[in-house]
């Protein structure tokens, strides 16, 4: 099965000069999208796609009515504020769209002057989440990160039983979902230290992030009829960076019996653009099951998902607190990973999610769980860097960090490298932690 195509080559370049550079986000290969518009206007939002350092205006493309009628009500959906309406029409029209950008905006393209005036800088355009998110699920596909997290709360019993034969999720909330370089307040909650006899509400003394890839939902499916593993990739429209800020102490305290709770529904933070499942397709490989270990169930198996069910997205988080903001210091990493250690792939997760008969729709998304890698050095959360918070970290400046503090920006980044394809990148997801509001 190859999902490969003339979109991906690596001989292709673009007439924007800036999309050729060995190093950058969006390449002619990547093309991914977003919703936008020119900073500090009243233009209504629209989407966008990126190219080199500029974006092409899709509303302002489609007036010009250059292409064929499906890449035409193609790009009429994606002149709308938000996505959905494109995210809901078949993978099939999606390509159609993708090989007709990738056409007019490679080097040869006789549409160069007509799409020229469709591009906007990046540098002067401001974001807006990309659809209208319906419903929210987290996953928790990193056995790394299942494994740590659960020695601290459950140290007989880390990994649960039914971990390796259910892809464990739980939903979440999407109202508070917001994009790359809005901030947040700090959140208060109940918490009860352990050697305190009663609760108290208070700001979140244990505040982390969780570094996810975030997936979008594309077509969906009725209900009462699951989206078998080997259909998932006609449903699966892209994905995203994923910051899913976690209140650890409120946590700790609120779990049980039914899990997360509001430790994990006062924000979460997203890139902004989606990169399309189209776009990552030199990236993906084999995924496959320790033999040592449950081998999944039918309805999770096939040898579509053991050839190509796993992803290579290199996953990295970077902190720049105040002090180092103030010195022009864009900050220090962390940590960095790969979404090809995750236990569970997203062809899984999809066919896992509507075994039930539960419906997914046009918008919906996914958060992978927090990706960790077997090493210290690839871990998704302070929780982890920290042992629970027993041991702080030293940061180069000299500032020491057990959790996040107030003025604390974290901000990840993502990319994917392979032989034989073009690098493309995610761009970044930021957001800085204000005071908890009194
Ligand atoms: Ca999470």
């Amino acid at each position: 099965m190859s999902l490969i195509n003339q979109t991906h080559s690596t001989d292709l370049s673009s007439w924007v000069e800036s999309a050729n550079s060995q190093n950058g986000d969006f390449p002619i290969q990547n093309l991914p999208f977003a919703i936008f518009r020119r900073k500090n206007s009243d233009e209504a939002f629209r989407g966008a796609v990126a190219i080199g350092d500029q974006v092409v205006d899709l509303a302002a493309l489609a007036k010009l009515e250059l292409f064929s009628a499906v890449v035409q009500q193609a790009l009429i959906a994606c002149s709308q504020s938000q996505l959905n309406d494109f995210m809901a029409m078949p993978a099939t029209t999606w390509s159609a769209l993708r090989a007709a950008l990738s056409d007019a905006l490679a080097s040869d393209s006789p549409l160069q002057a007509q799409l020229a005036d469709t591009l906007i800088a990046q540098a002067e355009i401001e974001f807006d989440l990309p659809c209208r998110i319906g419903d929210y699920t987290d996953f928790y596909t990193s056995i790394n990160h299942a494994t740590t997290i659960g020695s601290f709360f459950r140290p007989d019993n880390p990994l649960l039983p039914n971990y390796k034969w259910v892809p464990i999720g739980y939903h979440g909330r999407s109202s508070s979902i917001t994009v790359s370089g809005q901030d947040f307040h700090r959140p208060r909650g109940q918490t009860k230290a352990p050697s305190a006899d009663e609760p108290s509400l208070g700001p979140c003394k244990r505040l982390d992030y969780e570094m996810e890839v975030g997936i979008y939902l594309g077509s969906g499916n009725e209900m009462g009829t699951a989206i078998d593993i080997d259909s998932a990739d006609q449903h699966i429209f892209g994905m995203c960076l994923f910051n899913d800020w976690s209140a650890r102490d409120i946590q700790g305290w609120e779990y049980q019996p039914l899990g997360p709770f509001l430790a994990k529904n006062f924000a979460s933070t997203v890139s902004p653009w989606i990169i399309t499942n189209e776009a990552l397709a030199p990236f993906r490989q084999s995924w496959s099951r320790d033999p040592a270990d449950p081998q999944p169930l039918d309805y999770l198996s096939s040898s579509n998902n053991s050839e190509l069910g796993a992803y290579d997205i290199q996953l990295q988080v970077t902190l720049q607190t105040q002090k180092m903001r103030a010195a022009n210091n864009p900050g220090q990493q962390l940590t960095k990973t790969s979404f090809n250690h995750s236990y569970w792939s997203v062809a899984q997760m999809v066919a896992h999610h509507t075994v039930n008969g539960c419906n997914l729709v046009a918008g919906d998304f996914f958060g992978s769980g927090t990706q960790s890698g077997p090493s210290i050095d690839q871990v998704g959360s302070m929780m982890e860097l920290t042992s629970a918070g027993k041991n702080s970290f030293l940061l180069d400046n000299g500032e020491s960090r057990t959790f996040l503090e107030d003025g604390d920006a974290v901000i990840m980044s993502g990319f994917c490298e392979a032989a034989n394809a073009t690098r493309i990148g995610f761009g970044e997801v930021r957001a800085t932690i204000l005071p908890a509001k009194v």
